[in-house]
């Protein structure tokens, strides 16, 4: 890695290279063409000025043709022109010099001269080199006309150097030009480069998982729009991929906070998913432990869901729909649903519902219908009886039928009471968001029951202690409130005895919760009774109950209306030690 970074470092950014590549190319090709350029320019020069000098040769031929003095005829020439140095030489076919005007006597053979060389092969010819018998640097220019050759030529002075001096414009308008390519092109690739740079920045982020979080701003051009539309590709493709993964993060936590146990295989019987539940469930119904979701197979127990699993997954049919199958284990006191969803890809889901707790629901429903329905059969066969009698029996005393009417007055009251309790656990049941809420001030209220109660307990004797301190106030709902003392001190007055005491004590507050208690001194009752008296229509002496009035829903009652508040309620007691209810309600709900 670190190793890379060094590299990547020393790297010569891919702009700067794109630029010297082409700057290189584009130098190289200027470079041969000025060389051809140049190359053309000295030989156009070159042919100007042997064309000049052919020119002189063909008039020096005609001129010559017309009289014997050479001598006289090439100086007059040379009056005529302006190249006043102007070397004339006449060679014969043999290559012997027939006239010179260097003024040098002695010549050799002159046919190996390269101009002559060229004229005898080419009829004309031109060279730049210095004489063979002057020493002296020439431009010589030969004619072949009729097989002599006639020569000019010009030394090799700044005259004929201007002569032959090439235009060097072409130069400097390629040196314009490629000073004008190096910006454009500098320009150009700075902004590729810029624009690389910059997918590149984006790209090591990626990678590096460091979400970019600067918009990327790419220049207006063809690279810059694939350059955004590769940002906004992967940002869309990032946002499904969060929300992909937040959906099944959701589904992970789902599973793990269900009330069923779930677990996920392949078709190989590997695990992709499983929560805590299902290995916990698993090892209730199975008799020998399993340590890992994988060994559910194994448990013979879900046999029927093997049986479906290697009766369908080799017969693969894409075809086919999604499969199910379920069993009901009754393993250990416990009543499970377990489910098997086979799906298309031979995947499957099994689940593990403890439905035990749906059949004592139901169970104890019916139940509470049969009880309500004895109960109510009490008091209203009672009623029936009692006027049944009074009509049968017109002859009946006053007196009597005063006794009759008010047993059936005392059975209705019974009644209605029943039939409130009813309705109030109903209520707390299937509509507990109706009741209202408002500050229920505690020691008013236990003061108005108090105050209410006066007379029972006096006449059983019962005194009472109050211990609240902070004077505690509670958010919630007044009636539930009061049904909750008020059955708790109802319920001491009938079954406790008498010249006991009362003690409602607020032993604890925190933050949230209000903690009491309410004891009495009383007979109490015997342990296997307490864990049951909350429930409804229980009753420890049934004949009793029902002749103080106990509906045998009181406590019940009580604990709904202290769950409603978000409390807990337990209970403790032994014979002849008294009764204590533990309770705390929530000081806002
Ligand atoms: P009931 O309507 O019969 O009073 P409850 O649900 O209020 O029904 O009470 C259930 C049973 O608990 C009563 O039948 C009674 O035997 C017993 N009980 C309740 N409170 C006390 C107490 N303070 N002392 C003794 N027994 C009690």
């Amino acid at each position: 890695m670190v190793k890379v970074e060094a590299e990547n470092r020393n790297r010569i950014p891919f702009s700067q290279r794109l630029f010297w590549s082409i700057f290189a190319m584009f130098l190289g090709f200027t470079v041969c063409f000025l060389l051809f350029q140049y190359q053309r320019e000295r030989e156009f020069a070159q042919d100007k000025l042997n064309n000049v000098l052919g020119n002189y040769n063909y008039q020096l031929f005609r001129r010559t043709q017309q009289t014997n003095d050479i001598n006289k005829v090439v100086n007059q020439f040379i009056e005529d022109i302006p190249q006043k140095d102007l070397r004339v030489t006449i060679i014969d076919p043999s290559g012997k010099v027939l006239f010179d005007n260097s003024g040098i006597e002695e010549f050799n053979n002159h046919n190996d001269r390269s101009e002559v060389r060229k004229a005898r092969l080419y009829n004309e010819g031109f060279a730049i080199r210095s004489s063979g018998s002057t020493g002296k640097r020439y431009f010589y220019s030969a004619t072949n006309i009729g097989g002599y050759i006639y020569r000019s030529s010009l030394p090799w002075d700044p005259y004929t150097q201007r002569v032959l001096t090439i235009n060097k414009d072409f130069i400097y308008f390629m040196a314009l030009m490629t000073l004008i390519f190096f910006f454009v092109l500098s320009r150009f690739t700075f902004s590729i480069g810029r624009t690389i740079s910059k997918l590149r920045d984006f790209a090591l982020n990626v990678e590096n998982d460091r979400i970019p979080q600067n918009e990327y701003v790419f220049p207006n051009d063809e690279l810059g729009d694939i350059s955004k539309n590769i940002v906004t590709l992967y940002h869309r493709q990032r946002k499904a991929k969060d929300e992909l993964s937040m959906e099944r993060e959701k589904l992970i936590k789902h599973f793990q906070y269900a009330k069923e146990g779930f677990a996920m295989f392949t078709a190989e019987g590997r695990e992709i998913l499983s929560n805590i539940l299902f290995v916990q469930f698993v090892n209730v119904i199975s008799d020998n432990q399993i340590r890992q979701s994988e060994d559910v197979m194994e448990v013979k127990e879900l046999e029927p869901i093997r049986l479906f699993l290697n009766k369908n997954i080799p017969n693969s049919n894409r075809k086919r729909k999604v499969l199910r199958e379920s069993v009901t284990v009754d393993k250990n006191g416990k009543i499970f649903l377990i489910e098997c969803i086979l799906f298309l890809d031979n995947s499957y889901e099994i689940s593990i519902n403890d439905i035990s707790r749906q059949e004592e629901e139901s169970r104890m429903k019916r139940q509470l219908t049969q009880n309500v329905a004895h109960e109510l059969k009490t008091p209203v066969s009672s009623i029936q009886g009692y006027l049944e009698t009074i009509i049968s029996n017109p002859e009946l005393t006053d007196e009597k039928r005063q006794f009759f009417l008010e047993r059936c007055y005392s059975q209705s009251t019974r009644l209605t009471g029943l039939l409130r309790d009813i309705s109030v656990l109903n209520r707390l049941d299937e509509a507990s968001e109706m009741f209202d809420l408002a500050e229920v001030n505690i020691p008013k209220l236990i003061g108005e029951i108090e105050k209410e109660c006066s007379k029972d307990m006096e006449e059983k004797k019962i005194s009472s202690e109050i211990i609240l301190p902070g004077n505690p106030t509670i958010y919630g709902n007044y009636s539930l409130l009061y049904s909750i003392f008020r059955n708790l001190y109802d319920n001491t007055i009938a079954y406790a005895g008498e010249g006991i005491k009362i003690t409602v004590n607020c032993y604890k507050e925190d933050p949230k919760y209000y903690y009491f208690s309410f004891s009495d001194n009383g007979v109490g009752i015997s342990e296997e009774h307490i864990n049951r008296i909350f429930e409804r229509f229980y009753r420890v002496d049934k004949g009793r109950s029902r002749k103080v009035g106990g509906t045998g829903l009181g406590l019940s009652i009580v604990k709904n209306g202290v769950n409603f508040h978000k409390g807990q309620i337990s209970a403790k007691s032994s014979p002849g030690k008294g009764m204590t209810f533990f309770f705390t309600l929530k000081k806002k709900i």
